[in-house]
């Protein structure tokens, strides 16, 4: 079967120690690569999901140190919303309190339970309760039960000054139909998709336009299942956007091409293939520094600039 939606989200970081508690400590997900940026190899990439590291659950991070705060704008993901089963938002936002996490009182969004909270680096999440979603299975390796346990994503939303544009591109190429609208909110959904369908376009109209940095998403990668899935993805933005891609760029785990959407933010169209369990077993992922072959034989100077973790 095929599946649209997304397949990672990846995020700016200032400290990868304080990063990496935090989401496998206190959100109590995998650390499923411990690797670099293949870009900027003097820097991590570190990649969380669930216990394999499924496409719709992966949210990475370059963790830079000195990196300067972003700031909220037009022209950016303004929200990454996890799912959670409904009868668990009560444990989080008590556990959020317990951690001194900061959140929002919980509310509804298109019929949903929402609670909106910040990573370390003021990064906006939020944890969205889905009915029926329990017998799920849910990591635990990081301590929280499998009843409350974080199922991938639910989807991202998207700050943007018109949403038109954008739209054609989530409709006509990445797989998504508007579902829904609630004031100035549209929703896009990925089929049926379960982790990681969901699109929200925020229209902004005239605001500041966003500043990336410590917090800010950097791209948003979806899904395509193979090469050729990924290729005619690429054929119908030049042919029906005009909009071109960059080359394949081959990330060892997914292979990728990106291009700046019309709104302004980054997507990637990644693949499916190989997964996260190309260079470990599923056992041991995350628990080694990982390099690509390109890399390997500067693994020694390499780990000498990284503070381990
Ligand atoms: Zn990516």
């Amino acid at each position: 079967m095929r599946h649209n939606g997304i397949h990672h989200v990846t995020a700016i970081a200032g400290s990868a120690q304080r990063n990496h508690d935090f989401y496998t400590n206190t959100l109590g997900l995998r650390l499923v690569k411990r690797t670099v940026n293949f870009d900027d190899p003097g820097t991590y990439h570190l990649y969380y999901g669930d216990e394999t590291g499924t496409p719709g659950s992966i949210l990475t991070f370059f963790p830079w140190s000195h990196v300067a705060p972003g700031r909220l704008g037009v022209g950016e993901t303004q929200e990454t919303m996890l799912r959670v089963p409904e009868s668990a938002i009560g444990y989080w936002a008590h556990r959020f309190v317990e951690k001194g996490v900061s959140h929002q009182t919980p509310l509804k969004r298109f019929g949903e339970t929402v609670l909106a909270f910040k990573d370390p680096d003021g990064m906006r999440l939020s944890l969205v309760g889905i009915p029926g979603i329990e017998a799920e299975p849910g990591w635990t390796g990081g301590g929280i039960p499998a009843e409350h346990a974080i199922r991938g994503f639910h989807g991202v939303s998207l700050l943007l000054a018109e949403a038109e544009a954008t739209a054609a591109i989530l409709t006509g190429v990445l797989g998504f139909t508007e579902t829904a609208r609630e004031e100035e909110v549209i929703r896009f959904k990925a089929g049926d998709t379960a982790q990681g369908g969901v699109v929200d376009i925020r229209v902004a109209g005239e605001f500041l336009p966003a500043r990336m940095g410590g917090g800010s998403v950097h791209h948003i990668a979806f899904r395509a299942a193979d090469d050729e899935a990924q290729a005619a993805m690429v054929r119908k933005l030049k042919d029906e956007h005009g909009i071109r891609t960059t080359e394949q760029v081959d990330r060892n785990y997914f292979r990728s091409v990106y291009f700046r959407e019309p709104g302004g933010v980054l997507f990637e169209i990644a693949t499916d293939e190989p997964g996260f369990a190309v260079d470990e077993p599923v056992a041991e992922l995350g628990h080694a520094l990982k390099l690509p072959a390109t890399l390997e034989r500067r693994r020694k100077e390499i780990e000498d600039v990284l503070q381990p973790l």
